[in-house]
């Protein structure tokens, strides 16, 4: 999904972009975008996270409503963005941890005007009205919609086998039909890009997959269970437009095994019904997985690294749907103009290189 933002918005400002995929277009097969629960969440999810990576997230959830409306406009079709804020609920004499900016701590009524279906033993939540969510599989169509209308080339199920190097530059890629030379090329290959990093023989950044399992119930969307993103210490519930109800996630570190654990599963379905008992009453929809690419310090990962002519859009971990608006133009930025924006510069992906050099 990364390598989508990148693309649309290098077409918009008038390069010829070519987009590979190794899968169809989103990838559904353990690619993290597929797989993720869409929440947008800047205030909830970076609770102790560093100070430039909090800035990072209030600012990509700033750029959110303006980069939806104009994905809306630019592939005729939604993105299932919504802005309905988040409520972190606790249990009988369990107490919330302690509210943060932007975030209050609400009693049960409070909580129960704003989600009737919570469970009788919802003591009190921590409401994040600020914290909103998106459809991420409605989102990478709309994104692949905007791209082919901005110009840009797709070719699904092609393999990058490796970027090809000349003299310091990258000048293109290999794949199965011979080398395909590009001025620049941008890898956005999530858990994967390291390997490919390393099959090209180019100097670069760690990155691993840590597994995220998930399952989904079956809503009516004319009736859903509620109407915004839940949080337990246990799991979270995200709700979305066509009825899919998303309840998350494991963090496993297992490579790239994509089995899923019955048991592991099964606790966060029995989380989630225990939050919202009407969940009980949905069919099971699907149980699926996928890798979110964790780089060695838990920061994202953009810009150049090495040689000239390649930009990573990468590493983005557990944020990169809400980081995804600032991670295209980052990128794109840095592959029109060579430098990154102020706002992106702590996570230039030659950190790590730098410092080994
Ligand atoms: C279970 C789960 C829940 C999540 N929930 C959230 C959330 O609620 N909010 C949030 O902000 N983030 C969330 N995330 C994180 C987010 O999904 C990721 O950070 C983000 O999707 C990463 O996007 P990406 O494009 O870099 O990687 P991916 O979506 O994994 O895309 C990488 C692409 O590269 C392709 N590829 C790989 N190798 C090659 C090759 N050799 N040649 C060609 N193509 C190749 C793959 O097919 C794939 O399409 C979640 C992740 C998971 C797993």
């Amino acid at each position: 999904m990364a390598g989508l933002g990148v693309a649309w918005r290098l077409a918009q400002a008038g390069c010829a972009v070519t987009l590979f995929d190794v899968a169809t277009i989103p990838a559904q097969s353990g690619a993290a975008t597929w797989a993720s629960g869409g929440m947008l969440c800047a205030r909830l999810e970076m609770t102790g996270a560093p100070a430039p990576l909090a800035a990072f997230a209030l600012g990509a959830r700033a750029a959110w409503p303006a980069f939806a409306a104009e994905l809306d406009r630019g592939a005729a079709m939604a993105c299932g963005f919504v802005e309905r804020g988040a409520l972190h609920v606790s249990f009988g004499r369990e107490r919330t941890g302690a509210p943060g900016p932007g975030v209050e701590r609400i009693d049960r009524a409070a909580a129960l005007r704003l989600e009737p279906g919570l469970a009788d033993d919802v003591s009190e939540a921590l409401w994040a009205p600020g914290e909103a969510h998106v459809d991420p599989r409605w989102l990478a169509l709309a994104l692949l919609h905007a791209c082919r209308m901005a110009g840009v080339a797709a070719e699904p199920e092609t393999r990058v086998n490796r970027l090809v190097e000349q003299n310091g530059r990258v000048t293109g890629v290999l794949t199965a039909s011979g080398v395909r030379a590009f001025d620049h090329v941008v890898l956005a290959a999530g858990a994967w890009s390291a390997g490919l990093l390393r099959v090209s023989n180019l100097p670069g950044p760690g990155v691993r997959p840590v597994k995220g399992e998930m399952v989904s119930f079956a809503a009516d969307p004319r009736a859903m269970p509620a109407a915004r993103l839940i949080w337990t210490d246990a799991c979270y519930i995200i709700p979305h437009a066509d009825g899919r109800v998303l309840v998350g996630a494991t963090q496993v570190e297992s490579g790239f095994d994509a089995s899923l654990d019955r048991d592991r599963v099964d606790a966060l379905r029995d989380a989630a019904i225990r939050a919202l008992p009407a969940l009980g009453g949905l069919a099971e929809l699907e149980r699926f997985a996928g890798f979110r690419p964790a780089s060695d310090d838990g920061l994202p990962l953009l810009g150049g690294v090495g040689p000239e002519g390649l930009t990573l859009a990468g590493g983005q971990f557990r944020n990169g749907i809400l980081f995804a608006p600032l991670v295209a133009d980052a990128a794109a930025q840095h592959v029109l103009q060579g430098r990154l924006p102020e706002i992106a510069r702590p996570f230039a992906a030659g950190r790590f290189t730098e410092i080994a050099a």
